[in-house]
């Protein structure tokens, strides 16, 4: 079957046959079909007038070296602060449409983004929302949680199961299929970015979204602005920045992927954006996805995980913030104009209204114990069901 739109591109690419490669390409991204993935010759896909030369984003720096190439882009290594990220990079309407559709412009025609909504990545959040709090804070009292760049829904879908009755979980999503397929499981989500957002939030998730923002302490602001006095911050992503590329063990999903942080670099961010108990989470999850550990089930993807991916450097990093009264008092955010005080949550099942970002790993480290306070059977999910009504998906 044709897809709804096609175009030949005569390129010099290293499976084209007689010059010519055939090119799916998808304005209208609901359609959900895979994009054409493959080496790359030509270094800037993008029209030259969508593309920019930019110092480091984290510290401003004009001094790099080569760390990546993929898909026709360039991921440098800052001399300065070891920050990696992509140069040149789509301008930020160029990254802002290709955000929206989940399709991004690469050298072989695009490269889809989309994937769908993941049981197993419900699984490995579950697990990791354990050991990085408590049970009392999440379960003791209704909570107004905000997910970012939400997905498919999988990190509330996750929540669901471990808030407090009356807990109020939204997402936001600028990518239309994603909020669509969210709605379809249930899963109530916004589609828009975080700047319309008004409310603010007692929990505020950015989950593997940082290294898809081309201006990441403009970012880490805007999620500081949302969150009520005493809220917290969950902000997850790799640590690429602190690895060479060989150590990286997937494709680095260029140029949807912007940056690559290290820890210092992730603590940095929230130090200067006014966060305090900042809390370092590292979980190892050195093998890429496949569809045959999601096949093969928790368990022989958990074993799979385990005695395979310790080899690698690669870590998933998860990133808490907090805020306090007068740390939130003394720094000068931008806070959105008019916003409603907050909303006390109504006692009741949890009412969801989400979506969630894709993690790209699986399951937990097992060397990193759950944090006290959960059930046995809350501490490993796969016989783990709420009690709370309208918890169940
Ligand atoms: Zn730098």
């Amino acid at each position: 079957m044709l897809p709804d739109h096609f175009v030949l591109l005569a390129v010099e690419h290293p499976r084209a046959i007689g010059g010519l490669v055939v090119a799916t390409i998808h304005p209208d991204a609901r359609n959900g079909r895979p994009g054409v993935y493959g080496a790359a010759r030509r270094r800037f896909p993008v029209p030259s007038d969508k593309v920019l030369e930019v110092p480091c984003p984290f510290c401003g720096a004009d001094d790099s070296e080569s760390w990546g190439r993929e898909n026709g882009w360039t991921a440098v290594r800052c001399r300065s602060c070891g920050l990696v990220y992509v140069n040149p990079r789509p301008d930020d309407n160029e990254i802002a449409e290709s955000t929206r559709l989940g399709m991004h412009r690469v050298s072989s025609g695009s490269l889809d983004v989309k994937t769908g909504f993941s049981r197993a990545r419900v699984r490995g959040f579950r697990r990791r929302l354990q050991s990085v709090f408590s049970r009392g804070e999440l379960g003791r009292v209704p909570l107004r949680c905000l997910d970012v760049e939400a997905g498919y829904g999988e990190l509330l879908e996750a929540l669901r199961g471990l808030v407090a009755p009356g807990t109020r979980l939204e997402g936001i999503e600028p990518c239309r299929s994603k909020v669509e397929a969210a709605a379809a499981k249930g899963l109530s989500v916004r589609d828009c970015d975080l700047e319309p957002v008004t409310e603010t939030y007692d929990l505020v998730s950015a989950i593997n979204v940082l290294s898809h923002v081309p201006d990441p302490r403009a970012f880490v602001a805007s999620l500081h602005a949302r969150l009520v006095p005493g809220g917290s911050l969950l902000l997850v992503t790799g640590n690429g920045g602190d690895i060479p590329r060989s150590d990286y063990p997937q494709r680095l999903q260029l140029p949807d992927h912007l940056l690559f942080v290290g820890r210092r670099h992730v603590s940095a961010l929230l130090d200067q954006a006014g966060f305090t108990g900042i809390e370092p989470h590292a979980f190892r999850t050195a093998l890429p996805r496949s569809p045959l550990f999601d096949l093969a089930g928790s368990g022989l993807a958990a074993v799979l995980r385990r005695r395979v991916g310790y080899s690698g450097a690669f870590r998933s990093l998860w990133m808490r913030g907090r805020l306090r009264e007068a740390a939130r008092a003394r720094t000068p955010q931008v806070r959105p104009a008019g916003r409603p005080a907050r909303v006390q949550p109504q006692p009741g099942p949890p009412q969801i209204v989400t979506a969630s970002p894709a993690p790209r790993h699986g399951a937990p480290a097992r060397w990193r114990r759950p944090a006290p306070g959960w059930p046995r059977a809350a501490r490993w999910p796969s016989g783990y069901r709420p009690a709370s009504p309208g918890a169940s998906p």
